[in-house]
């Protein structure tokens, strides 16, 4: 799954996520753990803090979010 947040485009993928909440803790009102204690995107509109956005993508431990910005430059996961 796969929403656009200001310039980022930000994507889950569900099959890697192992539910350790740290993307949660970071944007809450972006991410939210469902009833199989799997990432999901809130309903409805979602905004948050650019940097925080994308600190929240850097610290999944799977690497399963991913964020993109306008220009195609991948800012999470991290490079090397
Ligand atoms: S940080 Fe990664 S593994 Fe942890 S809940 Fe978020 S998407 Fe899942």
């Amino acid at each position: 799954m796969e929403r656009k947040i200001g310039d980022l485009t930000v994507s889950i993928d569900r099959d890697l996520c192992i539910g350790s909440g740290n993307c949660v803790k970071i944007a809450p009102e972006v991410f939210v753990l469902d009833e199989t204690s799997t990432t999901a995107f809130r309903d409805g509109e979602l905004s948050c803090d650019r940097d925080r956005l994308i600190e929240a993508c850097r610290v999944c431990p799977t690497n399963a979010l991913r964020c993109v910005d306008d220009t195609g430059n991948t800012l999470a996961p991290e490079e090397g």
